[in-house]
């Protein structure tokens, strides 16, 4: 079923006053994030670890020995093309995936045996792709199931209807009649009132329009003023640079790059995103090993990367 396209006085939440612009890895826009890059060098320990985690589906290995560490307070994006393990990766940290081998770690202890549930309840909330709202419920009701084993915290319906200012007046509406971004924005609610530590954003950007894209993301400061900490997938990949502290991309179920925004050159990227040989050696980087499209990849392709105008971001 097509989503619902959206109506006049929908959503409209202000972009920020100057969005980043253009191809590569500007630091723009990141600044503005409180837990920018810093907190990554002034934290010892870090919230959420992932050590060598392999995971199946079947016959599949779709993640292969992946690790990362998300410090607190920090904007964790991985990226990667269609079938990488992004999405395996986030779910699996959410429970919802059994690991063949590796560990997860929170705060510093091991979560890999917890059930979904409990991780939740515990402060790890995924807002899943697809939204996944129940459309027959309205705004309100939707807002109400996120709330129901929330942490004490911050987050309140309330304070979700001061963010999404257009939402309170829209909470009797069942939220199959809201357009895609305004569905992603409940989506988002509902995961913020259960009050979590960590954020799991799983490709907020899928069927949106760009525009869309864009005013979803210039929420995110608010979002992490509140001590929150976001590991978030994106297939748009200018949209993951804008507003990470740190990105790590993978490949067919590997990691291929891995670094501060600041640290990676657009090269290096592409290189990471598409299996290209070379294009490490920046700080941060690790080798890009795979093989990938064998160092041809289309200009249609590499443009996509950059402009948020992958398949999965073209308009709704
Ligand atoms: P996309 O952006 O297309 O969602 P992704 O990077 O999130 O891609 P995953 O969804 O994690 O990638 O998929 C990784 C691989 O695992 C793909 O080859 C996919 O077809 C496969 N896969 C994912 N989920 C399942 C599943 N439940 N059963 C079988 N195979 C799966």
């Amino acid at each position: 079923m097509s989503e619902p396209k959206a109506r006049g006085g929908d959503w409209t939440p202000p972009l920020p006053a100057n969005p980043p612009q253009g191809r590569g890895t500007s630091d723009e826009g990141r600044s503005r994030l409180e837990g920018g890059p810093e907190a990554r060098s002034q934290q010892s320990e870090p919230l959420l670890e992932v050590r060598d985690l392999t995971v199946h589906h079947g016959q599949l290995r779709a993640l292969d020995r992946v690790s990362l560490r998300v410090f607190p307070g920090e904007v964790y994006a991985i990226i990667g093309a269609n079938g990488a393990g992004k999405s395996t990766l986030l779910r699996t940290i959410a429970g919802l995936h059994r690991p063949t081998d590796g560990a997860i770690l929170y705060d510093g202890k091991d979560m890999t045996k917890i059930r979904p549930e409990r991780r939740a309840t515990g402060g790890i909330v995924m807002v899943p792709e697809g939204r996944r709202l129940f459309g027959s419920l309205t705004v309100e009701e939707n807002l109400k199931v996120g709330a129901t084993y929330a942490r004490k915290g911050p987050w309140t319906i309330e304070r979700v209807y001061e963010i999404f200012a257009w939402m309170k007046d829209r909470r009797t509406q069942r939220t199959a009649q809201l357009s895609g971004g305004e569905q992603q924005a409940v989506a988002i609610g509902r995961a913020l009132v259960a009050n979590p530590r960590v954020l799991l954003l799983d490709e907020l950007s899928l069927g949106l329009a760009p525009v869309i894209v864009q005013r979803i993301y210039a929420m995110l400061p608010q979002i992490l003023s509140t001590g929150l900490t976001v590991l978030l997938v994106e297939q748009d990949v200018s949209q993951a640079l804008r507003v990470a502290s740190h990105i790590q991309c993978l490949l067919e179920g590997h990691t291929t790059l891995e670094g501060r925004p600041s640290e990676v050159t657009a090269e290096q990227v592409e290189a990471a995103y598409f299996g290209l040989p070379g294009g490490n050696g920046g700080a941060g980087s690790l080798p890009v090993s795979r093989g990938g499209l064998g160092g041809i990849v289309p200009p249609e392709r590499t443009e996509a990367l950059w402009h948020g105008s992958t398949p999965s971001s073209r308009a709704s």
